[in-house]
């Protein structure tokens, strides 16, 4: 049985929906549902051609179309919304347009057919125009375009119609799938963002060392926030430099080295202003013509750029505070990533912390650099303390230098009164080879070491630095005085270009203060050291000199007092001759004791070994001073043992008879003990008077060359004695020891090891 023809095409319409509904279903976007109608509708109605207009403002704009030809699509692209237009009209009235003709057209639009005949033409002679909306609110139109005259009947009207229903929910279901997948992704990135940050933020508050921190940020941002992100500090007024570059794709990274190598980047723009002026820049989405635009008409460079394939960017400050440190750029390329306002906000963040960071990384590197300075300072003056001769203090000065500030090359000149020259000390980094040209600098030629001879004043390299040696591009040459003398110059070369930070120069100018107070104490020390010299050579000079006669003289008086002796001689004669014979001796123990003093200075004190009973040694000399003791009204108590040891006699026999004289010259009248003692392997010999004893104060110093604790007005001596004993025991490796009360006499106890000198 044969349906009838109303009912077959009623049916075939229903499928024909239900197919429209099907697809629908999964269309996500607005056009992709614009196409579906378009495409079934005009297949279902047997249309040539379909388009969809939807409303913006007062405005008909061309949204999506069906086998549309080329040429009139231009023409309807945007339509005014005025009823002369049947597209216009059907949304404008609410109602949908059926023109089944060219005359039909002609006789309700005329205006418009007299304008669109020939697009008529093309497009078709029936035209179906469809409102859609819903609840009044008209969104677009639907219209269909057939190329013959035809008419559409109640069935088609009512198809047409639901299809466009049908196009109005996919529509609206297509916004709301939008938005809400906007919302998502907002939320998303939202969260994305938040993670970032905090993320971001820990890093910079878990180092101090903030050049890594922040190539980890760098890192950490790509590809997350950015498929690039570059990092730009600050180093100095004007100046910066790029710290840090991440990108998700090594080779890009090469790219944009290549591009910045070979294109500098221009110092008024992007990063640069961002440093400048503290304000964030964005680009939300790279056009080719601002790619055009910067290539500035080179073709390579273009290629370059393109290659880079940048999409999307943003630069934010680095701040603390006022002070703007660096900026940080997002770059958004292959993956897509766009960025907004709210992109900026963060990322404006991220630079407040790192600033913040960044801040308190640099107090803390300042204090550690302060401290270390300090140290360093501290230790300098122990190693110039230290230093006995001019080089050691030199090399003193270069190490410090070298270690201080890290410079490449350190010099030390001095110069010397009436010497028209530098004369080089020390140096550190100087290739040998260049040694020689700065052995001698004439003090008036035109560098800055010989510069600062003149104008007295510490000279860094920011001051105007004319590079004249190669390979040296910053430097500084630093007076060294004292008590406004000048007394040489401290140079440092770098190869590298460099500022002095206040504390740095700080600390070079304690350097040089200290290294010139060294140079004075050595200047002075070997002053000193040659005076001493002189003084020895003549006392030893004068010594001999004086010995010769003197020998002759007392073997004279010797002679002369036992000439007397003999019978018949006038007593008196005897007595003086005795007198003159003891002062002799007293004058040669003098002269004994200054030529002991030049033998000592000069290292000549020399033993002669031979085995020595100190018992009998002491029991000899007691009896050899016996008259003296006897006139200064002294009883000598002497208890010894014999001990033996590897001793010098002459030298031992010198300590001894020293230590009796003064308990003679400082205890007269009162009983002196002489005691030998045998301790196992020392011998000990004691000398105990009772007389004026030494202040506790006095007893350290009595052992040292010319001193004395008494005035010499009282008694007579040069303070001599006693230091040579003490020089005599040490070479014996044995000691010498004080023990006394002001007022309670005195106790020298000599301890001397048996086997002699080791
Ligand atoms: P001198 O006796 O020639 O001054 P010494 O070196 O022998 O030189 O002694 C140094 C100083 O030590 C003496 O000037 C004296 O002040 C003190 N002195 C040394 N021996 C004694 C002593 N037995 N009693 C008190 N003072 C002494």
């Amino acid at each position: 049985m044969h349906a009838e023809p109303d009912q077959v095409r009623r049916a075939e319409h229903v499928r024909q929906l239900l197919q429209v509904t099907a697809r629908l279903s999964s269309a996500v976007t607005e056009a992709e549902v614009v196409d579906i109608v378009l495409g079934e509708g005009s297949a279902a109605l047997g249309a040539d051609t379909g388009g969809f207009w939807r409303i913006d403002g007062d405005a008909l704009v061309l949204a999506g179309t069906f086998e549309y030809p080329a040429a009139p699509r231009t023409l309807v692209a945007r339509l005014p919304l005025e009823p002369w237009i049947p597209i216009a009209d059907a949304a404008l009235r609410r109602t949908s347009v059926w023109l089944e003709s060219l005359q039909d057209y002609r006789a309700h639009y005329p205006r418009s057919v007299a304008r669109v005949v020939d697009h008529l033409k093309a497009t078709g002679m029936a035209v179906a125009c469809i409102p859609l909306g819903r609840d009044g609110d008209i969104r677009g139109v639907l219209a269909f375009a057939f190329s013959r005259s035809r008419r559409f009947d109640d069935d088609e009207r009512a198809f047409i119609e639901l299809l466009a229903q049908h196009c109005m929910q996919g529509i609206e279901r297509a916004r709301l799938y939008d938005a809400e997948r906007g919302a998502r992704r907002r939320a998303e990135e939202g969260r994305e963002r938040a993670a970032f940050l905090a993320k971001a933020s820990s890093l910079l508050a878990g180092s101090l060392d903030y050049e890594t921190t922040l190539r980890n940020v760098a890192m950490l941002a790509v590809p997350r926030m950015a498929d690039w992100c570059a990092i730009e500090m600050v180093t100095g007024p004007g100046q910066s430099e790029q710290v840090a570059v991440a990108h998700v794709d090594p080779a890009k990274v090469e790219l944009a080295k290549e591009l910045r190598r070979k294109y500098p980047p221009d110092r008024t723009q992007g990063v640069y202003e961002v440093i400048r002026t503290g304000v964030a820049q964005l680009v939300p989405t790279f056009t080719d013509e601002m790619l055009v635009a910067a290539a500035k008409g080179d073709p390579d460079r273009l290629r370059l750029g393109r290659e880079l394939s940048l999409h999307s960017w943003m630069v934010v400050p680095i701040r603390e505070r006022e002070r703007i440190l660096g900026a940080i750029s997002f770059v958004g390329a292959e993956s897509g990533h766009a960025y907004g306002p709210e992109d900026v906000e963060m990322a404006e963040q991220l630079g407040e912390r790192a600033g913040l960071a960044i801040a308190s990384a640099q107090l803390y590197q300042a204090e550690r650099r302060a401290r270390a300075q300090l140290a360093r300072l501290q230790e300098a003056t122990a190693a110039f303390a230290s230093a006995r001769t001019l080089e050691d203090v030199g090399q003193v000065a270069v190490g410090l230098a070298m270690m201080g500030v890290l410079a490449d090359r350190v010099m030390v000149w001095r110069c010397r009164d009436g010497d028209d020259a530098l004369e080089l000390i020390a140096h550190g980094g100087v290739p040998p080879e260049h040694v020689d040209a700065i052995r001698r600098i004439p003090t008036d030629a035109d560098v800055p070491v010989a510069q600062v001879t003149r104008t007295r004043e510490a000279f860094f390299t920011d001051a105007g630095f004319v590079p004249q040696v190669e390979g040296v591009v910053a430097g500084s040459a630093i007076p060294l005085t004292v008590q406004g003398e000048l007394i040489g110059v401290l140079g440092l070369a770098f190869y590298q270009p460099r500022t002095f930070a206040n504390d740095e120069r700080a600390f070079l100018r304690s350097v040089a203060d200290q290294c010139a107070q060294a140079v004075d104490r050595v200047r002075s020390y070997d002053e000193a050291l040659k005076a001493v010299r002189v003084r020895d050579d003549f006392l030893s000079i004068a010594g001999h000199e004086l010995r010769t006669p003197l020998t002759a003289l007392h073997l004279q008086l010797g002679s002369l007092a036992t000439l007397a002796r003999q019978d018949g001689t006038p007593a008196k004669l005897g007595d003086r001759a005795g007198k003159a014979l003891s002062h002799a001796e007293r004058l040669a123990r003098l002269v004994d004791e200054l030529l002991d003093v030049s033998r000592v200075a000069q290292g000549r004190l020399t033993l002669d070994l031979d085995d020595v009973d100190l018992g009998e040694l002491a029991t000899q000399i007691v009896t050899r001073l016996d008259d003296e003791l006897r006139r200064a009204g002294s009883t000598p108590q002497i208890q010894v043992v014999a001990v033996r040891g590897r001793w010098d006699r002459a030298r031992l026999d010198q300590v001894l008879t020293n230590l009796l004289a003064n308990a003679i010259k400082y205890g007269a009248g009162f009983p002196i003990e002489i005691t030998v003692e045998d301790r196992g392997a020392d011998a000990i010999v004691s000398v105990r008077d009772h007389g004026i004893g030494i202040d506790p104060e006095a007893q350290a110093r009595i052992f040292d060359r010319f001193e004395r604790a008494v005035s010499s007005r009282h008694y007579g001596g040069l303070g001599l004695g006693l230091w040579i004993s003490r020089q005599i025991v040490l070479s014996h490796g044995g000691s010498i020891a004080v023990s006394s009360e002001a007022g309670a006499g005195a106790r020298f106890d000599v301890i001397l090891p048996k086997a002699g000198p080791t």
